[in-house]
């Protein structure tokens, strides 16, 4: 994740460069963590015996690691160990409507991680892993029953490295033909925004006491906004 102009226009690797819409590229580390950060879910996909494969996972992340978990018997995260993996995550921001279809786009930002992934087998580290991947989503985990052992050993986690990662982010008005300009067409945004709506309690809770204050703290927010651990 390199500002520094290189061989690569910039990019951690020739692989990593954005090719097509050049100017959107973002390879700055703050910019490829900042969208991790507002991201909830990563699409990791793996080469498989029978094609490739793609799987919506939780995500965690530290300054050099993006951590993954399942199952230990999950066919993707064992397909995926060892090997080769690309992970993406995507914020969409909106609907880019244009006055000709073809110029139709949306607003996003989005990374996207390519690397070898490995199991990570050193139990502290596992749980640090694990802890990064829950706070993640929700910064709780200090306030939930630990893992048991039990739990860990049904638990898979990978790791892979953010050193090949690129963030590609398109904001702002369609980019139509100078001759449409002034035709009669509609052409603008529709903003697209994910809030956390009131936590509902499980229906089979004990007592009634409230959420705990990193959950209430979600309500109203959207995942840009969620307080990080
Ligand atoms: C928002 C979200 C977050 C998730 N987070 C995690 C996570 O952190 N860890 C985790 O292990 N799993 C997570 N899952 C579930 C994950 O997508 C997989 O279903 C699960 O990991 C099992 O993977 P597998 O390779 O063992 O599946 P298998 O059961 O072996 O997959 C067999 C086939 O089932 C189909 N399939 C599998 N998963 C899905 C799916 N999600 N949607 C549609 N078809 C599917 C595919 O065709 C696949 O080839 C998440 C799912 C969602 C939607």
């Amino acid at each position: 994740m390199s500002q520094d102009s290189n061989d690569f226009g910039g990019a951690p690797s020739a692989r990593t460069r954005v090719r097509r819409g050049a100017p959107r590229a973002r390879y700055d580390r703050d910019d490829v963590l900042g969208i991790l950060d507002a991201g909830l879910i990563a699409h990791v996909g793996v080469t498989t015996g029978d094609g490739p494969l793609v799987l919506p996972m939780a995500y965690g992340r530290d300054d050099d690691w993006l951590y993954l978990h399942g199952a230990a018997a999950n066919h993707l995260l064992n397909t995926g160990e060892g090997h080769e993996v690309c992970v993406t995550v995507t914020c969409l921001d909106g609907l880019v409507m244009a006055r000709t279809p073809f110029h139709n786009s949306m607003n996003y930002r989005s990374v996207v991680v390519r690397g070898r992934a490995t199991r990570i087998l050193d139990e502290a580290r596992r749980l640090y892993a694990l802890k990064l991947i829950t706070d993640h989503v929700v910064a709780h985990w200090d306030l939930v029953r630990p893992p048991s052992q039990s739990d860990l050993r049904k638990t898979m986690v990978l790791e892979l490295p953010l050193a090949e990662a690129s963030a590609k982010v398109r904001a702002g008005d369609p980019v139509d033909e100078p001759d449409d300009i002034a035709g009669p067409w509609w052409a603008g945004v529709v903003p697209i925004t994910t809030r956390f709506d009131t936590p509902v309690p499980s229906s089979d809770l004990a007592g009634d006491g409230p959420p705990p204050a990193p959950i209430t703290a979600l309500a109203g927010r959207t995942p840009d906004e969620r307080p990080s651990s």
